[in-house]
């Protein structure tokens, strides 16, 4: 029988969607709570308007993509939500979803990908794109490397394709998604689709032309997409022709969604302020908290794996992997077309030399989502992100205070975008330890931690969250909203969930 009684640990985006998944598929008898430490929902999702001017400002993810399973569960969310006439769409042939840019060695260069024009310029003028296209031409013939268990992303890479393209393509690519280290990052654990294409194609390339054939959903997933798809089919089909989305109000906007749906159900209690401290596994699960005691027959955790690793300090692995810190800049010039370009943004490789403050990448905003503010057309928005495995050695009051991140930011607009003007509004925040690693070997020990929690809890725990498969919005939601149906449709006495199911396959 599913469980009666369960208890959520944290309110970001993979709990608030774990426990809505729960409230809509389970018996209304079912009792769910969840329990946030701070005093907010949303985690690392935060939109914030400032200013007379209500400027918004994403402090943490500002853009969705349309693409893949997870997609399509969060617009399934959207249109259930009543959020639809919010969506903020940026359409396939818009310069934000085109253009896109690498700084590197001392300029912008534009990424092969948006017209063929601006492609062929690209591959001519920059000698690195021309000996990574020489790399792509050689990579069918060279031999796979089968069986293999697991490699750092830079390494794969390199042995595939060259080294070139690692230190710069591939290396720009981990800053903006994981602010990490793509040699010691692994790729079965970032990009498993790649490294799948090597084991069934023996080469990336060949992967990549068969790709239609290479599904990397299970037939469950398939099924459960296709009904997605008929609920929704003119949503979709307006999705599928635009690059990327927001709300009118930012991510946030949907995070609000949810916790209003949560609050009016009789069946589920959220609470903010409720800091987890202790979890005793007895007859019944007894939850401490700095305010108050609560019982479950389940507990779904979906904070970070190193605070769970401080109530369930038995388990493994579950400080293996660091979080990388991330300092993220807003800001906010007073009139609109200042950048030299337009496009999403740029982002900066590990080789590229004088980067002084660390600076991952640089998102242009105000192209990027154009349409969120309400005086429209009049600002140019930009967020400079910094740190993230360059700031690896830092702790405690070692990082840069908001003063200096500030003006760190406007040096780098200066000297990497020509824009010397005042900012009309700014914000600077350091989040501490927001996005996981996953180290070389991460999927391996991945099974050890799936087989220990069946061994140690059978069916009282289970786990989601970024720490373990995908950090992006997308996965986070698939993740939990996984969870939550198979949790809830286990009838089978024998069988346990613990979310990390998958490692049961390769
Ligand atoms: C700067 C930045 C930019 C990003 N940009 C993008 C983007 O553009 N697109 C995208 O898809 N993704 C992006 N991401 C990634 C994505 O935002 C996160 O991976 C995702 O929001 C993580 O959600 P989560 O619920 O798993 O974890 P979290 O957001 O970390 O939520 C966990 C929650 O648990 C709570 N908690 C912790 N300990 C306890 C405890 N003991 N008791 C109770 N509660 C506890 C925390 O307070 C927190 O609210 C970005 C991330 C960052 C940091």
């Amino acid at each position: 029988m599913p469980p009666q009684n369960f208890v959520i640990l944290g309110g970001g985006i993979s709990g608030l969607t774990a426990a809505w998944y729960l409230a809509r598929n389970a018996p209304s008898s079912t009792k769910i709570t969840l329990l946030e430490a701070s005093n907010r929902f949303g985690g690392w999702i935060q939109s914030t308007r400032v200013g007379e001017e209500w400027i918004l400002f994403e402090q943490g993810p500002r853009t969705l993509r349309p693409s893949g399973l997870g997609a399509y569960i969060i617009l399934d969310m959207a249109a259930k939500l009543n959020l639809i006439g919010f969506i903020h769409a940026v359409g396939k042939y818009e310069p934000a979803a085109k253009n896109r840019y690498l700084y590197y060695p001392d300029r912008l260069i534009q990424l092969p990908g948006g017209s063929l024009l601006s492609g062929l310029k690209s591959i001519v003028q920059n000698k690195f794109i021309l000996s990574s296209l020489h790399s792509v031409i050689r990579e069918p013939f060279i031999k796979p490397l089968k069986n293999l268990d697991d490699e750092s992303i830079h390494d794969f890479i390199s042995r595939r394709f060259n080294s070139t393209l690692a230190d710069t393509l591939m290396s720009a690519l981990v800053h903006g998604i994981y602010a990490g280290d793509a040699k010691k990052l692994s790729i079965k654990s970032t990009f498993k689709q790649i490294f799948d294409m090597e084991q069934i194609y023996g080469s990336v390339i060949k992967g990549t032309i068969n790709s239609r054939k290479l599904s990397t959903l299970s037939q469950k997933d398939q099924n459960w997409l296709n009904l997605l798809c008929e609920e929704n089919k003119d949503l979709f089909a307006f999705m599928s022709t635009t690059s990327l989305y927001s709300f009118a109000n930012g991510i946030e906007q949907l995070v609000h969604a949810i916790v209003n749906d949560l609050k009016v159900r009789e069946n589920v209690t959220i609470k903010m302020s409720h800091n987890v401290k202790e979890l005793k596994f007895d007859k019944e699960i007894e939850i401490y908290t700095n305010d108050g005691t609560f019982r479950a027959d389940h507990i779904i955790s979906t904070i970070p794996s190193h605070e769970l690793a401080c109530l369930l300090p038995e388990l493994p692995y579950l400080t293996y992997n660091p979080s990388v810190t991330v300092a993220v800049v807003n800001i906010a010039y007073g009139r609109q077309n200042l950048l030299p370009v337009k496009g999403f943004g740029y982002l900066i490789p590990h080789i590229t030399p004088n980067n002084p403050y660390h600076v991952l990448g640089v998102v242009f905003d105000s192209d990027a989502m154009p349409h969120q503010d309400y005086k429209k057309d009049k600002y140019t928005k930009l967020t400079v992100m910094m740190g993230g495995h360059y700031y690896n050695d830092l702790s405690g009051n070692d990082y840069p205070n908001k003063d200096e991140l500030l003006s760190q930011a406007v040096e780098t607009i200066e000297k990497q975008l020509g824009v010397y003007s005042t900012p009309l509004q700014c914000m600077a925040k350091v989040h501490r330890k927001c996005i996981p690693q996953y180290y070389v070997g991460h999927y391996s020990r991945m099974k050890e931690l799936h087989y220990a929690i069946k061994k140690k809890y059978g069916k009282r725990l289970s786990v989601g969250g970024a720490s373990y498969f995908g950090v992006s919005i997308n996965d986070c939601v698939t993740n939990s909203a996984r969870l939550a149906l198979d949790l809830l449709r286990n009838n089978d006495e024998k069988v346990i969930v613990t979310g990390l199911e998958r490692v049961e396959g390769n």
